[in-house]
């Protein structure tokens, strides 16, 4: 038993003392106390650290809840879920030999689902079309240094799928339960424990390659085994059941259940997918642009004078439709850089990474609108992908090749006319001075202007002379869904757990890893109850 006690200002005081005094008890009466949530209060002039704790008090416990005190209630078994318990472990047992599952690609998705698998005592077998995480880092040097993409191992495809040069944003707006488990596996690869309770945890990108290591040898220790540069190519189908996938060189690999977590940006998976008989159906998404700001700006408007002493800050804004559709701010970066992360040449999709410094001079955020199938090319299931591709192949030509990104000062956004130049920016490929009306689609770049403008009654000098907006931002999530049944197989085709987020069912890291918990917890079920 134990209470939860939200929203303590502790300042330099002891937390054990202010909750004392918040619940009337005498300092000593606390048994036990652990900081559950960790954020910073921006709100005041000088910004504060506010605490959730979870606090034990004994026999103390029902007559401190009897007097209803505000921000005060039980700790109940979802809370420490959340704060990091794993579920129980699947028991360890000898798996049918003819059930081995497959999973293909190693993003957070395929990473869970195998973790878990191998921990069945499955003997899973990960396919990742991409390099090991160390070989990956000299590609995406090169792709950013020299413009050179590699077109399997790149800023999206690698160990540790997309999100691997990332701010590592942990925070999700999703509750489950399993938020806490993936949180307490990453400490256990070495995460640093303070994402446990961080209202806002992230890792940097220097921080995830020595996770992800970690990660391949618990994988490697339990019995999975793992093949890099292995693209899946096809699924192999037998009596109306996928029994195992081709690999791009003609090797084909019987197996057992197939879990497919190849991300959002896997279009030649949508094909073989489709073409295997999976049913999929066209999703809306968001699209729109990187704005960056000097990261003073945006600190010193959100923290005010105290900044220097504080981290980066961030901010998430949204505006509501007005003439125009809604906008928002997305996956922000603070203190970080904007990057390309097309996974082949000809087309510029822009996102954002930071270090766990969070140290770089720039912060940058996406701005997206909502676009849908009124939008599209058509309206069969790839009619998204088709509307991407041409805005991304747009942005190529107007940027004038080698992934220099089409860029406008947001001043000369909002008067409608082209930059002629453009202040420096932390893109690494650089960035052409040009009206971004002539690449958004109209009803896109009528929406940004109308948030921006809100925005800036937000955050002082919003869209002040050094701020510049860099387009597309383009793959905010997967333009295609590829719906699951009950028991988590795909609708048109047995033997296939759909997962992730190119598959249409999460969207970020932690969503993702949560997904392939669940993909492997679902077909651990299913060896245990329905297999043939
Ligand atoms: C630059 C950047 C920054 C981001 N920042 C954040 C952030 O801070 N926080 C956050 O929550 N999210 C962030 N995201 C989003 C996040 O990375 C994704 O939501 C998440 O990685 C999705 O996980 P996934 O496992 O579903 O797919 P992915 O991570 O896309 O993994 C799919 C894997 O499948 C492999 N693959 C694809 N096709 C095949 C094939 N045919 N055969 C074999 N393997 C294949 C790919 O190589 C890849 O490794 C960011 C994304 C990018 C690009």
């Amino acid at each position: 038993m134990a209470l939860l006690v939200s929203g303590l200002y502790p300042g330099d005081a002891d937390p054990g003392v202010c909750v004392a005094v918040r619940l009337g008890v005498d300092p000593t009466d606390v048994v036990c106390l652990t900081v559950v949530r960790r954020a910073l209060d921006a709100r005041h002039r000088r910004p504060r650290t506010v605490l959730n704790c979870k606090v034990e008090l004994g026999i103390l416990e029902e007559a401190v809840l009897a007097r209803k005190i505000p921000g005060v209630r039980r700790f109940t078994t979802r809370d420490e879920a959340r704060v990091g318990g794993l579920a129980p472990a699947i028991v360890r047992r000898s798996w049918p030999a003819s059930l081995r599952p497959i999973v293909v690609g190693a993003g957070p998705a395929g990473l869970f689902a195998a973790l878990v698998l191998a921990e069945a005592g499955a003997e899973p077998l990960l396919l990742e079309r991409g390099d090991p995480v160390e070989a990956r880092r000299s590609r995406v040097a090169r792709y950013w240094r020299e413009g050179v993409v590699d077109p399997e191992s790149n800023v999206l495809y690698g160990e540790g799928g997309a999100g691997t040069w990332s701010d590592g944003k942990l925070h999700t707006r999703r509750r489950d339960a399993e938020v806490g488990e993936v949180l307490a596996r990453l400490v256990r690869c070495g995460a640093d424990p303070s994402i446990l309770e961080e209202a806002r945890p992230h890792l940097g990108t220097d921080r995830l390659r020595g996770i992800l290591q970690s990660l391949r040898n618990q994988l490697l220790a339990q019995g999975a085994q793992i093949r890099f540069r292995a693209r899946v190519d096809g699924l192999l189908v037998d009596a109306g059941r996928c029994v195992g996938v081709r690999l791009a060189t003609g090797e084909e690999i019987v197996r057992g259940p197939v879990v497919v977590a190849t991300g959002h940006s896997a279009r030649d998976a949508f094909g073989w997918l489709l073409r295997a008989g999976l049913a999929a159906e066209v999703r809306p998404m968001a699209v729109g642009v990187r704005i960056e700001h000097p990261r003073v700006l945006v600190d010193r408007a959100l923290h005010g004078r105290h900044h220097r002493d504080l981290p980066a800050a961030d901010y998430r804004l949204v505006c509501p439709p007005r003439e125009a559709r809604a906008a928002w701010s997305f996956c922000m970066c603070p203190g970080g850089l904007v990057v390309p992360v097309s996974p082949e040449s000809g087309r510029v999709v822009l996102n954002g990474m930071s270090l766990s410094t969070r140290g770089s001079r720039w912060s940058n955020a996406a701005l997206v609108v909502p676009v849908g199938p009124e939008d599209y090319p058509g309206s069969d299931p790839l009619a998204g992908v088709r509307f991407q591709d041409a805005l991304e192949q747009r942005a190529w030509d107007l940027g004038g090749g080698g992934f220099r990104a089409p860029a406008q000062r947001v001043s000369d956004f909002l008067a409608g006319r082209p930059s002629r130049d453009l202040p420096r920016t932390s893109h690494p490929r650089g960035a052409t001075p040009v009206d971004l009306h002539d690449l958004l689609p109209p009803v896109v770049a009528q929406s940004l202007a109308q948030a921006i403008r809100a925005f800036c009654k937000r955050i002082e000098g919003f869209a002040g002379p050094d701020v510049v907006l860099l387009a597309p931002e383009s793959r905010t999530t997967s333009p295609v869904r590829f719906p699951r049944g009950p028991d988590g197989q795909a609708v048109g085709l047995p033997g296939v757990w759909p997962a992730g987020e190119g598959t249409g069912h999460a969207g970020g890291i932690v969503s993702a890893a949560i997904d392939g918990l669940r993909a492997a917890r679902a077909i651990d079920r299913w060896v245990r109850i329905s297999a043939p």
